[in-house]
């Protein structure tokens, strides 16, 4: 296969194959559409298109397919052959400008929450330039954007940009007023780490909860879980080692940059960590790492969980979204500069994430709302439900300087110099780390941690980015007003500590002294579950901000809380029958035969040894009979409250149940169950269970 600098990026159509294939005229008004958005004339789309074509068929390409990102959270393609009929019989390979830029898929399937009325079935598709067109079998993926014909967004990629344009905007009006003329975009970066469990397909294959639910539903605690910590960063097992170099490759001819990858906490838990990228490539990427994964374990024979909680008990999966965002001439702006004027400017977009984390933690914490990732949150691990900022020492001690007029007395390193004239230098310190924080500061960026594994990273990025536009908004409108530029911004960056102190949190958030600490004291918001904070999507405050930015219309909007509130309902509903199924086609059954076999062997040993006791199986028998009783009531229970579903007068009722009575009840069910299971013979046990999943690849 030759070295990876060969065939890295084999499979995409990046700048090299434009500019090589090409003409200088046209790679040029390509290059102006990607760097500066502006608009494709149709004869450099033609041009485009046949220089795609040609070079998909040259790689063994036969169709094509307008790849795009709708709300069900994975990716959706509908291919199409390249072949056009010839008037001599023959075929030719043909694919046309307008071709490459919209598409019409059949829309009516997918979610759009009501915005698309039935009778405007279709959808349009429409290329997105800035992120490259790659080959995934014998198909020529063309990212795209995805939006009903009344203009609404039916995806995720739409507000995504939408967002970034609105962060560049803001941020250009800031980096003005510091007197920097030359860049002529801001970008937001993201290099998202990605966690995931492997198991066996074998295992997997005997849980219907994994096949269906992709989680365990059932599971005691195995004998040896995580708690030796003899897992993380530990020596990698020879199968997981052929899937990660396996991956790496795949991954790699994609123009994916893979770069690390490791053991986790948890037992067949791993990550996967890519160099960062431009947020709207990152998401793009992401998807299809996560894609790919599942394809290559397959042919490992092994399944790739990308559930945020596959097993109770144990470490669940999530994904660091590390963000930062920079200018086109690669100033990274969240990392403290060597001149007191480059840290002046640094404290202001540092103050406009803080503000924009405590203004919106609402929309934070929306932005990756699942089920699924509601086992990790406002559980006991992870990231807690409430969001806060972790700073680190030296970053907390100057703003606590700038915010009492003290000096700033640091070591050495962090001499105290008149910024601009006011604010103090200090120098970058990425020492400090702080684990248990949903919201980092890491020395150059923020790492966003509370992102479920399986979450596409758009939802939290549009917020990201939203919410620092709008405070850098607030602050270019009152700073290009100002008389008097150094004093207002001393008082602006005062002001915002001021105002948003209590967001900041150095110690332990997985305390919980904290958890109290932070609702009871500081009023930060604590919404445990998606049912609790989808609902907030549309307050006021929110609504004015997104659409005031243009990231989201109000109707897309109400799409978009009725679509995940819905996923929310559907998701545990599957689970709760996926329990009430199993419970009565296995593991009750199960239960049952071999309390009846202990209960026979028993009267066979009395018949053959008179006074033999039979205290043991006694004992067992009479056990696994009480647990048998409470599992009937409590399958029983369970079943009435998914049937109370039915009596929700609209989507938000319906999530309340959900969270109030069907997760409760499905709770108290497997409870007994996992009781039964230590106590049941292993060959009378219906399914693998934890020991066995988790100890299973060698
Ligand atoms: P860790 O968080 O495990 O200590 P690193 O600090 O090396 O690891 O970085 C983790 C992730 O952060 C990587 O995916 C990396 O690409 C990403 N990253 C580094 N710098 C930036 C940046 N400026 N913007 C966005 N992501 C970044
Ligand atoms: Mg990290």
């Amino acid at each position: 296969m030759g070295t990876v600098s060969d065939y890295f990026g084999s499979q995409v159509f990046d700048d090299r194959v434009m500019r090589s294939s090409l003409s200088a005229e046209v790679y040029a008004s390509l290059r102006k559409t990607i760097d500066e958005g502006k608009e494709l004339d149709i004869s450099v789309a033609n041009a485009v298109a046949e220089a795609m074509k040609n070079w998909a068929v040259s790689k063994g390409a036969t169709h094509f397919t307008h790849w795009f990102q709708p709300l069900t959270g994975i990716t959706a393609e509908k291919h199409d052959s390249f072949i056009a009929p010839s008037p001599d019989g023959s075929v030719i390979m043909d694919f046309s400008g307008k071709e490459l830029i919209k598409g019409e898929p059949d829309a009516s399937s997918f979610p759009s929450g009501g915005l698309r009325a039935t009778f405007e079935a279709r959808g349009y598709t429409a290329w997105d330039p800035t992120s490259y067109a790659f080959i995934k079998g014998k198909t020529l993926c063309i990212p795209t954007a995805f939006c009903s014909y009344g203009g609404h967004a039916l995806d995720k990629k739409t507000p995504l940009l939408r967002s970034m344009e609105a962060l560049s905007k803001q941020a250009l009006r800031i980096l003005r007023l510091f007197g920097n003329d030359t860049a002529k975009r801001v970008v937001s970066s993201v290099g998202p780490e990605q966690e995931y469990f492997l198991v066996t397909k074998e295992m997997y294959d005997q849980r219907p909860d994994l096949r269906f639910t992709g989680r365990t539903l059932f599971g005691a605690k195995p004998p040896k879980g995580q708690e030796l910590d003899d897992h993380y960063f530990g020596v990698i097992k020879p199968g997981v080692a052929a899937f990660m170099e396996d991956l790496n490759d795949e991954l790699w001819k994609l123009g994916i940059l893979a770069k690390t990858e490791h053991n986790e906490v948890a037992p067949a838990q791993h990550e996967l960590a890519p160099i960062y990228s431009t947020t709207n490539v990152a998401t793009d990427h992401n998807q299809l790492t996560m894609e790919i994964m599942q394809k290559v374990a397959a042919k490992h024979g092994l399944v790739c969980l990308l559930h945020e909680k596959p097993f109770a008990g144990v470490n669940g999966s999530g994904k660091h979204n590390n963000w930062s965002i920079a200018t086109d001439a690669g100033q990274n702006l969240l990392s403290p500069g060597d001149t007191p004027y480059e840290n002046a400017q640094f404290l202001l977009f540092l103050c406009a994430v803080i503000k924009a984390v405590d203004d919106y933690q609402d929309l934070l914490r929306i932005s990756v709302a699942t089920a699924g990732n509601d086992h990790r949150l406002g559980a006991n691990e992870a990231p807690p439900a409430v969001i806060s900022i972790f700073l680190g020492d030296e970053l907390n001690a100057v703003l606590e300087a700038i915010e009492n007029d003290t000096p700033y007395k640091g070591t050495e390193k962090m001499q105290m110099k008149l910024g601009v004239d006011v604010l103090p230098k200090f120098n970058r310190d990425t020492t400090d780390r702080n684990r248990t924080s949903p919201f980092a500061f890491t020395g150059n960026k923020f790492e966003f941690r509370m992102l479920g594994s399986s979450n596409s990273i758009a939802c939290a990025n549009i917020m990201l980015n939203s919410a620092v536009a709008e405070s850098l908004k607030v602050y270019a409108d009152r700073l290009e007003k100002a008389d008097d530029f150094k004093s207002a911004l001393h008082e602006m960056i005062k002001k915002t500590i001021k105002d948003h102190r209590r967001i900041i949190f150095n110690g332990n958030g997985y305390d919980d002294s904290w958890i109290a600490e932070a609702t009871e004291k500081r009023g930060l918001l604590n919404y445990r579950t998606t049912a609790d904070c989808m609902p907030h999507l549309l307050d006021d405050k929110n609504v004015k901000m997104l659409t005031g930015l243009g990231v989201f219309t109000e109707d897309e909007l109400r799409s978009r809380r009725d679509i995940m509130l819905e996923n929310y309902c559907k998701t545990v509903n599957i689970e709760a029958n996926t329990m009430i199924n199993m419970v009565h086609k296995r593991i009750a059954p199960a239960i049952t035969r071999f309390a009846a076999a202990l209960a026979k062997e028993a009267a066979e040993k009395q018949a053959f040894v008179k006074d033999a006791a039979c205290g043991y199986e006694k004992e067992l028998v009479e056990k696994l009979s009480a647990l048998t009783d409470s599992i009937n009531a409590k399958t029983h229970e369970l079943e009435e409250a998914v049937a109370g579903l039915a009596d929700a007068t609209d989507i938000i009722a319906e999530s309340a149940l959900i969270r109030d009575t069907v997760l409760p009840k499905m709770s108290e069910l497997r409870e007994p169950c996992d009781k039964a299971e230590l106590l049941t013979a292993k060959e009378y046990w219906p399914f693998p269970t934890y020991g066995d999943i988790l100890f299973s690849v060698r």
